[in-house]
């Protein structure tokens, strides 16, 4: 998107996409859970993902769950949304079960 004109090294296409995640980086995350917001979690790989510019995701420090923000065209938002929820079905009661001690692994693939 007006960018084909640039060719750096990939030391330079790296750098460039790691400075357009971070300014996409939202100030905080909020759990879903039980409203706290953080500021420890981590860029996302979002390869994968047709019209998400940047994707955070890390875990609520009060109560465990998952969260997740991803950036990009609202319509590839909402998908990515809805993959996840169908993909973390399953971990999201899982998350609340880690909280007396019993993890387990999520293995959605
Ligand atoms: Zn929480």
């Amino acid at each position: 998107m007006g960018q084909a004109k640039q060719r750096g090294t990939q030391e330079q296409r790296i750098a460039q996409a790691q400075a357009k995640i971070e300014a996409l980086r939202p100030e905080k995350l909020v759990c879903g859970a039980c409203k706290t917001a953080f500021t420890d979690f981590d860029s996302m790989d979002t390869r994968n993902m047709r019209g998400i510019n940047a994707a955070f995701g890390g875990h609520c420090p009060a109560c465990g769950e998952t969260v997740l923000a991803f950036s990009g065209e609202a319509d590839a938002v909402a998908d990515a949304m809805i993959a996840w929820q169908d993909a973390m079905g399953s971990e999201a009661k899982i998350g609340s079960q880690s909280r007396d001690g019993q993890h387990v692994p999520f293995d959605g693939e």
